[in-house]
């Protein structure tokens, strides 16, 4: 085990809150996480710990949200939606109006603040809030199952509290909220992988788009080709995300790790498995500095749940192949694996390669180019990429198959 505090956001009063059940998106998925924390011995002593969420208030909604969006959104929760509120995005086919539309995303938000917090007065060097990872929520607007903000908002208050904030967001879609957000700031950098948004919702989250003002050069995007798969994920996140992590030397990291990128996702077009949550991980975790990780999309909720548990255990600082699979299996609601939390490796086709590769080596390329000079990052970085040794060579590597028991 590390010797990092741990603290998992949880309430059962929260769990009891849930969108229409016609909703892919399922509030359940961090009361399942934390079940299988608890079975695997790993939440739930005095440096791996819950603790209860508040709900935010209506002046730190403000904070990002504008006062008649609260307004509109809180009376279409008690059923009074209006055309104010619908030329809001509220009511929309993933913004439906359900009871506890408002009150849910209030207690994200919170769980939110809560979480800063802990980081904030050093009681948790990490914490996950699994409640929350609404990125898509304009100030003004409701949208992709989104209504609050909670990751723009826990990133202003660490902000407001004099940290370099890094904002790392891994969700499949897209952080357009959490961008539109922090487009004109330097104070809180933004970089985002994600889906192309050729082929995926919000249809944004380009390699132009950069930050302006004092923001330019702090928002970055990294759009990957549909079927992109873990080695080619980890080239885009080695050869960008890291140097810039790197070079902007935060204080604090928010980590959206939404797992709709794991391949089965009913709702995109990624074939990662959740061996790259471990990667992702393990890269933030030499960056040495307190981490906010907040749940996001995951419409597979068997996946998304075991992801997040893995990426818990892998902060925990547990080699689950030495320290899980030699107990003979503990998995307990997997119908795919009794082994672990791990994914098996997933084979890679030629056809899957070709698709996707010089696509991912011209946007890595083009990312460098825009934002890298703007932090001091020169040749040697772009070097990486451009080399005859770059991403082909680096994707033909093929990962070991891992053991099943
Ligand atoms: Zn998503």
């Amino acid at each position: 085990m590390s010797n990092h505090k741990l603290a998992f956001l949880y309430s059962p009063e929260v769990e009891a809150l849930s969108y229409p059940p016609d909703c892919p998106f399922k509030t359940q998925r961090a009361g399942l996480t934390r079940l299988r924390l608890k079975s695997f011995g790993l939440l739930g002593d005095e440096s791996h710990f819950e603790v209860a969420p508040r709900r935010a208030t209506l002046a730190e909604l403000t904070q990002f949200h504008i006062a008649p969006y609260l307004h509109e959104l809180q009376h279409a929760a008690d059923g009074d939606l209006t055309v104010d509120g619908l030329g809001m995005g509220i009511g929309g086919v993933d913004t439906p109006v359900f009871k506890n539309m408002f009150e849910y995303g209030d207690w994200a938000c919170g769980a939110g603040f809560t979480a800063a917090d802990l980081l904030l007065q050093k009681k948790a060097d990490i914490a996950f809030n699994l409640l929350g990872g609404f990125h898509h929520a304009m100030a003004d607007r409701a949208a992709g199952f989104c209504y609050l903000n909670d990751v723009a908002l826990a990133c202003m208050k660490l902000a407001n509290a004099g940290k370099r904030v890094l904002y790392l967001d891994v969700d499949a879609h897209h952080g357009d909220g959490v961008q539109s957000a922090f487009y004109r700031r330097k104070d809180v950098m933004t970089i985002s992988l994600h889906e192309n948004g050729r082929t995926l919702y919000p249809w944004s989250g380009f390699e132009d788009e950069i930050g302006e003002g004092d923001g330019r050069g702090y928002n970055v995007n990294i759009p990957l080709p549909a079927e992109t798969y873990d080695e080619a994920f980890l080239t885009a996140f080695d050869s960008v995300a890291v140097p810039l992590a790197t070079a902007f030397k935060p204080d604090v990291l928010v980590l959206e790790l939404g797992l709709d990128i794991l391949a089965g996702d009913p709702l995109t077009h990624l074939r990662m498995t959740n061996n790259v949550v471990v990667d992702i991980i393990e890269r933030l975790l030499r960056l040495n500095c307190p981490m906010l990780v907040s749940g996001g999309g995951g419409y597979n909720v068997e996946n998304t749940v075991r992801g997040w548990a893995l990426a818990w255990q892998t902060c925990c600082g547990e080699n689950e192949e030495t320290d899980f699979i030699g107990m003979g299996g503990v998995m307990l609601a997997s119908t795919e694996w009794a082994g672990g939390l791990r994914d098996r490796a997933l084979a890679v086709s030629t056809e899957q390669r070709n698709a996707v590769e010089p696509e991912l080596q011209t946007t890595i390329e083009t990312v460098i180019n825009n934002v890298f000079r703007l932090h001091g990052l020169e040749a040697s970085s772009l070097g990486r990429v451009t080399s005859p040794a770059g991403l082909t060579k680096k994707a033909i590597k093929q990962k070991p198959e891992r053991s099943k028991s």
